[in-house]
């Protein structure tokens, strides 16, 4: 089975025509895992037996492949989401013991509709980095370049996809952490708009701002996902009541870019790798060629995305993890000498140094006296930025920007410097402030054969105009071949 050319679509077909069966398919992607795997890192746990029993009981089911939309796709689930009796890790010590007491809904309903879990995935710790290197469990390696980065914080799920050890995962995104290591790692990345997706067992990181996405090779594949995934769950009071519309059944049927008005804010590209802009403005003429209209926008706030984030999203970490105590859940200290230094010890020892300055940064930012200073001005500037995507909005269908400033870095670059960090998400930010869906799109290779992402941006709740534009552009561009199974070097 040639495991790099298969992606959720043909394998549905493949089903459907008997060509191939559950258990045959994910017996082939586990091997690949335990040959690649200990190279790449992308995965902390494999559910080896479980995966297997319910390929099996797929196969006595093959007639119904039809019926059900991910019917045996062998999913990959980033290590923040609960799955009944398997570890939440989180990339956190604190949580290496912890087993999921029930399993988060975006899940269930991916394996309600046939999806087999095969294991979860390596990422930064709470999902606080963009390099997978701030995992207690190890970084995890691009399978394009082992030397280089895979992004973050859902590295593993993005390198596990690009590798071909699984045909979709999921992802969570709070900055960046689903759009920037797709980019990084050549393949298709969504985040949703906020609250199309439950995230009823998931770990919480920011969350005004958290959004549970997939990662696939094609734009179909990640529509697929997000159709089954995607609607109200009443265990989420922040999940729209919107309707999910049938995506897949509308994805390329007599869609062109004619006349699609294409939002391109140049102001805002400055400092964007020479490798970068060149395939992004390849992709942009590809779509103009289409009959797209470009028009040039202005996203003015927008350069203040990173300052704002960064006070907003610690400051919600800092409570979301006040839980972690010691008590509650996973890590406690051995022998502390009193209920206060198990809190101390448990916490100082559990957590890792990036946590540990979010925390900090977040508590001082709401700290009586600094609130208003830091946190409240942060969200008057959420405010603006949002204003400015209204306007935007009011004048395009769609706004595209590369994903990431910069192909994958090398593993150790930028750690050193959180702020040189904290910069790879400067394009992909402000649509969370804003609420917004966004996907990146594979678009071209940079002078070292690296992977660029074009990053598509949308109107809220409108994630349709993403995957026609998107589907369209996949179509102009042609096929983006991905490393070989396990990776290229
Ligand atoms: N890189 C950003 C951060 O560290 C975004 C992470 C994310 O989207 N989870 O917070």
């Amino acid at each position: 089975m040639n495991l790099e050319k298969m992606d959720i679509l043909k394998t549905l077909q493949a089903y459907e025509s008997k060509a191939i069966t559950p258990s045959e398919l994910v017996e082939t992607y586990l091997q690949e895992i335990e040959q690649s795997n200990s190279r790449l890192n992308a995965f902390l746990e494999l559910r080896v037996e479980a995966a297997k029993k319910r390929a099996k009981e797929l196969d006595s089911r093959l007639k119904e492949a039809s019926t059900l939309p991910l019917f045996g796709i062998p999913i990959a689930i980033k290590d923040n989401f609960l799955v009944t009796g398997w570890k939440a890790t989180a990339g956190s010590k604190i949580l290496h013991n912890y087993l999921s007491p029930y399993t988060a809904t975006s899940v269930q309903r991916l394996e309600d509709a046939g999806a087999i879990v095969i294991g979860k995935t390596n990422c930064d710790e709470f999902a606080m980095g963009s390099s997978n290197e701030n995992s207690a469990f190890g970084n995890v390696r691009n399978p394009w370049d082992s030397t280089r980065v895979p992004g973050g914080s859902s590295g593993g799920s993005a390198a596990a996809v690009a590798a071909s050890l699984a045909l979709g995962a999921l992802g969570t995104d709070t900055g960046g952490s689903i759009r920037q290591p797709a980019s990084l790692c050549g393949v298709v990345g969504l985040k949703p708009s906020y609250g199309r997706v439950s995230r009823y067992g998931v770990v919480a990181y920011a969350s005004s701002l958290d959004q549970v996405g997939p990662f696939g090779k094609t734009v179909w594949d990640t529509a697929r996902i997000l159709e089954v995934m995607a609607g109200h769950d009443r265990f989420d009071s922040t999940s729209s009541q919107a309707s999910v519309p049938k995506y897949t059944e509308s994805i390329g049927k007599q869609f062109t870019p004619r006349g699609v008005r294409v939002g391109v804010a140049s102001a805002w590209l400055e400092g964007v790798e020479p490798g970068v802009q060149e395939c992004f403005s390849k992709a942009i003429d590809m779509l103009r060629s289409q009959g797209a209209k470009v028009i040039d926008i202005s996203l003015p706030h927008s350069r203040y995305a990173v300052s704002t984030y960064y006070l907003i999203a610690p400051s919600e970490a800092s409570s979301n993890l006040a839980r972690y105590d010691g008590v509650h859940y996973g890590y406690r200290s051995s022998k502390p000498q009193s209920g206060e230094a198990l809190y101390f010890k448990s916490r100082g020892e559990g957590f890792g140094r990036e946590v540990k300055l979010r925390i900090m940064l977040g508590t001082y930012a709401l700290s009586a006296g600094y609130y208003d200073a830091f946190y409240l001005k942060a969200n008057q500037m959420r405010r603006l930025i949002q204003k400015d995507f209204e306007k935007a909005f009011s004048e395009c269908d769609l706004i595209a920007v590369p994903t990431s400033p910069s192909t994958a870095f090398k593993l150790g670059e930028k750690t050193d410097d959180p702020i040189k960090m904290y910069l790879s998400d400067i394009f992909t930010l402000p649509v969370n402030l804003a609420g917004l869906p966004g996907i990146s799109i594979p678009c071209g290779l940079d002078k070292e054969q690296l992977p660029v992402g074009m990053q598509l941006i949308g109107k809220p709740f409108d994630e349709m105009t993403l995957f026609h534009v998107g589907h369209a552009f996949e179509m102009i561009r042609g096929p983006f071949s991905l490393p070989i199974p396990g990776g290229k070097k």
